[in-house]
């Protein structure tokens, strides 16, 4: 399976990430390997390596058949879950690879980079109006809603799957809205879709 993501996909956070306003041409979509993925609530053992680690709370889709350039209008076929999942990204990494116009890959493919919650049915949901947050310590530092996506789930999708096939069981990281920084040893991550509790873990 692949793990598809789309940087820069909130208003507010391309504008805190490096300036960016409004919309781009297309999606920016880069990929993390199956190995980034952590799940069931396991500690994120911080690669403090690899210097600041930065959190982004995401929805994420999951891909449920087979599909290559689905048209936007049938694209709401090819996914039946969604949960709030953590783009977690080596920043100063990705900030120096940026500046040089190499590419940034490892800085968001590392091990445990792409952390998930529970899975729901997307029947519950619908998907241009999700609300999401992330609370860290018991205070909320990200909050937002599929609504305000640059590029809808739907549209990601049909783009995508332009260049590659769509697989049952690939992942979709939709993009972060504003509130991004730094993890630290001991927070305690609890991600939220609506009211409900999808996702909790701590970093150590
Ligand atoms: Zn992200």
């Amino acid at each position: 399976m692949k793990i598809i993501a789309v940087g820069k996909n909130y208003a507010e956070h391309a504008l805190e990430f490096d300036g960016t306003m409004g919309k781009p041409d297309a999606p920016m979509i880069f990929m993390k390997p199956d190995s980034s993925i952590l799940k069931n609530g396991k500690h994120f053992y911080l690669p403090d390596w690899l210097g600041r680690i930065d959190y982004e709370a995401e929805i994420v889709v999951r891909i449920n058949k087979l599909g290559r350039s689905i048209p936007e209008r049938f694209a709401h076929r090819y996914y039946d879950a969604v949960t709030v999942g953590i783009d977690f990204t080596a920043r100063d990494m990705q900030r120096r690879l940026i500046e040089k116009g190499a590419p940034w890959e490892l800085s968001k493919g590392f091990d445990c980079s792409a952390v998930l919650g529970e899975f729901r049915p997307i029947d519950g949901f619908d998907i241009k109006n999700i609300e999401f947050s992330l609370d860290i310590n018991g205070t909320t530092v990200q909050r937002g809603n599929s609504a305000e996506m640059l590029f809808s789930v739907d549209e990601v999708i049909a783009y995508v799957s332009r260049f590659c096939t769509l697989k049952t069981g690939d992942l979709i990281f939709t993009g972060t809205p504003a509130g991004v920084s730094e993890v630290k040893v001991g927070d305690r991550l609890k991600g939220f879709l609506g009211d409900e509790k999808v996702l909790e873990f701590q970093v150590r």
